[in-house]
């Protein structure tokens, strides 16, 4: 678990935004961010992102849940949203785990995801569809 990245400290309930503000997250990380990783399936090698899971609970639209548009592919069972205005993914149901969400690092408040240097990459190879 980081309890800091940079100098931004990871907050017990953090906020994250898409880039245009219409949706915000509250992400609720008692303990601090779980280890944050890229993943090489078809997908998430074409997007790019960092990012870290959490319970489905702990994660929630607060703001802009009608500007989320949803992406599903392959067996339908991930579910990945992003804002309808700018684009960027703020966070996912997992393949791996439905009862998960991943979400944007790129997305917390304060935070330069450039901080973290090297992300271990996961192996999303099982689910590489479709
Ligand atoms: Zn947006």
């Amino acid at each position: 678990m980081l309890k800091q990245i940079g100098t931004t400290p990871i907050r017990r309930d953090h906020r994250a935004s898409c880039h245009c503000g219409a949706v915000i997250l509250e992400i609720h990380l008692p303990d601090g961010l779980p280890t944050p990783h890229r993943c090489d399936c078809s997908f998430c090698k074409r997007r790019g992102a960092i990012v870290a899971a959490v319970p489905a609970a702990d994660l929630k639209v607060i703001r802009g849940k009608s500007a989320l548009l949803k992406y599903s592919f392959g067996q339908q069972v991930a579910e990945h949203f992003f804002c309808g205005n700018c684009g960027i993914y703020t966070h996912h149901r997992r393949s791996t785990n439905p009862q998960e969400f991943g979400f944007n690092v790129g997305c917390l408040e304060g935070v330069n995801p450039y901080d973290l240097g090297e992300v271990p990459v996961a192996d999303g190879g099982a689910w590489q569809s479709p």
